[in-house]
């Protein structure tokens, strides 16, 4: 068991000397889980093999799914990625400070730890101020994946890092919840258009804005097969899971609601009612006869991000058993939310 500490850090102005605190532990080779815009990451020096290696371990998670490696300014660019195509120049322009990560070649002394091996970096300017100022204290790129334990619920709120890390890292940043609530947009520019192999807040479309044209990866919305090639190794791990079995759902609200409730009641007959749980929408609520959790409202795929990740925590909090989701439709950030729910719910998909 490690000694963890809990730094406040609301305001990095204000609160400077917890941002030093956060910056020395880092650049000593500790892991700090800090706030970013789209979920808490657990950050460590990107250049330090060691650190990153203990990120892979404190999390449980695969050491060939490499981490996003997070910058402060676009100066410190060039320390992490090289050959910047027109595109990413656009693109950093266009969403930086923000919640994209840009899949470029890396830099030589990159260590391999932190690309999983891989030629290339995934590498992100975050929009949240504290994450930012203590890479700055820090002097370099902060590797982090998000907070959490490998396979659940990514963290939006310190307390989720304290409930899955705490005697685990060295240190958690006590601050504000994530404004975005899912992972950031990940584009590949290593071919000749722009290709969306993570779907997040900055949408398809908003890129195709930019650089004219995108595409996005078949795995975005489709279990790849077993032989094909994996772009983005995090895709092929079943991921964002709470305990319980999720199926989703996607129809009207005429159909979910219908649906779900000839669920209950076929497993009443069947003398096994006890916890099915309808994860809906507002508006679904007072129609439905089994007990639920709304995560947001409907076609306000902002919202659903922000709750999503939050309302899998809590569901199996409420012994939860099978739990029918109502799917946000597959476009702008509700792709977003779609991708995560279809992994989290072992890609079982009911289409009304
Ligand atoms: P996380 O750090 O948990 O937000 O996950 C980072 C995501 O980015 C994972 O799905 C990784 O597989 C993906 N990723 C990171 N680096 C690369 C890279 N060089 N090429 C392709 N995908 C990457
Ligand atoms: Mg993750």
């Amino acid at each position: 068991m490690k000694k963890t500490e809990l730094i406040s850090i609301m305001d990095p102005q204000e609160d400077r000397e917890g941002v030093e605190q956060a910056a020395a532990i880092l650049k000593r080779g500790g892991l700090v889980a800090v706030p970013t815009e789209t979920v808490y990451g657990l950050a460590a020096d990107a250049f330090n093999p060691q650190s990153v290696k203990e990120v892979y371990f404190a999390k449980g998670r695969p050491q060939d799914n490499p981490m996003i490696v997070h910058i402060s300014d676009l100066a410190m660019l060039p320390r992490v990625a090289k050959d910047f195509p027109e595109a990413a120049k656009k693109l950093a322009e266009a969403f930086w400070p923000g919640p994209l990560t840009m899949i470029l070649p890396k830099v030589e002394n990159l260590p391999d730890e932190t690309t999983g091996g891989l030629a290339t970096v995934a590498v992100r300017m975050p929009q949240n101020e504290v994450i930012r100022a203590i890479i700055e204290a820090a002097d370099t790129p902060l590797a982090a994946p998000s907070a959490n334990r490998s396979g659940s619920p990514s963290p939006t709120t310190y307390q989720h890092c304290v409930d899955d890390l705490w005697g685990l890292v060295d240190a958690i940043v006590e601050s504000e919840d994530c404004t975005v609530g899912v992972e950031s947009t990940v584009v590949s520019l290593l071919g000749e258009t722009p290709l969306v192999l993570r779907p997040g807040a900055v949408t398809p479309e908003e890129i195709a804005g930019v650089c004219g044209e995108v595409k996005v990866d078949d795995a975005v919305l489709h279990l790849p097969p077993e032989d094909a090639p994996v772009l983005s190794p995090g895709m092929k791990y079943k991921h964002y899971s709470p305990a319980a079995k999720l199926r989703l759902v996607r129809g009207s609200q005429w159909d979910y609601v219908n649906y779900v409730n000839e669920v209950a009641k076929k497993a009443e007959e069947e003398g096994a009612p006890n916890g099915i749980f309808a994860m809906c929408f507002d508006e679904d609520i007072h129609h439905l006869e089994v007990p639920t959790i709304s995560y947001g409202v409907a076609y306000d795929y902002e919202s659903q991000a922000r709750e999503l990740f939050d309302v899998l925590r809590q569901l199996d909090k409420l012994g939860a058993h099978f739990v029918l989701v109502h799917a946000p439709e597959p476009e702008g950030v509700g792709l977003a939310v779609y991708n995560r729910l279809l992994r989290a719910a072992a890609f079982d998909l009911v289409e009304l």
